[in-house]
């Protein structure tokens, strides 16, 4: 009876850790991650893509497939840092990602970039996150949490940074490729002041609302990354008009970038 008792155990036991470890396997097959936050921002890589399938998780679609003979997976996630890091963390909880990319638009800061200039991120910030005080504003990360810590940049992997650059001089050119900081906050920046405070602050290039968010999770989930945004406006008074105007060819100009960048890994 013990003998068999002490059979049991182990087959239950043995279950339990299967079932456990089960999280890290989710079919072996590894993806390169894309994610976007709106759809026309991975319309162009849909519209070039061989897709296999496309599973609902969360309540947004990840597009299962090929593309420039890689294996990948496609989604957008929304609009702001809440639904970029829930898409993010989606996508590494239900598929084997091994890198990750998020493609867009964004609002140019530094003074010599102009809207379709390409900003490859080489760190981004939560330019939002931090202390209301009396005497004003001080930035604080995410992580490793608030307090005393000083605010942090989270890094870009400096390989698919190099491919990434690289891959946007051959789509718009040494005069339109940019490598620098991207600031991120759940804000729409419309204003020149900001903007300035941006640029100063920071040293950001340009300002977008979802980089940061997928980068804190990227590291949490130790999985490089790397950020490739398309200047849809300068993030000033005219930001919204200039927007509407250039998303489409913006969001597509990325896109092709993700395209040669994968082309070259
Ligand atoms: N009118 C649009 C607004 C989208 S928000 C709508 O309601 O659907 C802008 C999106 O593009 C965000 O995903 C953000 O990452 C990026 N973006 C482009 N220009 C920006 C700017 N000036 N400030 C902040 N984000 C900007």
């Amino acid at each position: 009876m013990k003998r068999i008792l002490a059979i049991l155990t182990a087959i239950v036991s043995a279950f339990v850790i299967l079932s456990v470890s089960g999280c890290d396997d989710k079919g072996g097959k590894e993806y390169i991650g894309i994610i976007s936050a709106m759809d026309k921002e991975i319309e162009v890589l849909i519209e070039n893509a061989d897709i296999e399938k496309v599973e609902t998780v969360g309540g947004e679609k990840y597009h299962v497939g090929t593309l420039c003979g890689k294996n990948v997976i496609i989604t957008k996630s929304g609009i702001g840092k809440v639904r970029a890091s829930s898409g993010v963390t989606t996508m590494f909880n239900t598929y084997n990602i091994s890198k990750l990319i998020f493609t867009g638009v964004a609002g140019g800061v530094a003074d010599e970039t102009e809207v379709l200039d390409e900003i490859v991120a080489t760190r981004v910030l939560e330019h939002d996150y931090g202390i209301r005080t009396n005497d004003g504003f001080i930035w604080r990360s995410g992580d490793p949490g608030i307090g005393d810590t000083p605010g942090e940049y989270y890094y870009c992997d400096k390989d698919l940074v190099d491919i990434a650059y690289n891959a946007a001089v051959e789509v718009v050119g040494n005069d339109h490729a940019y490598m620098g900081t991207i600031a991120t906050g759940d804000q729409f920046i419309a204003s020149e002041e900001y903007v300035n405070y941006l640029k100063t602050e920071y040293d950001a290039y340009a300002c977008e609302m979802e980089g940061a968010a997928v980068a804190a999770i990227c590291i949490k989930y130790q999985i490089p990354f790397v950020v490739i945004r398309a200047l849809s406006d300068k993030a000033d008074g005219n930001a919204h008009e200039s927007y509407d105007n250039f998303i489409d060819i913006a969001g597509g100009n990325s896109c092709r970038i993700v395209m040669k960048f994968l082309k070259s890994l």
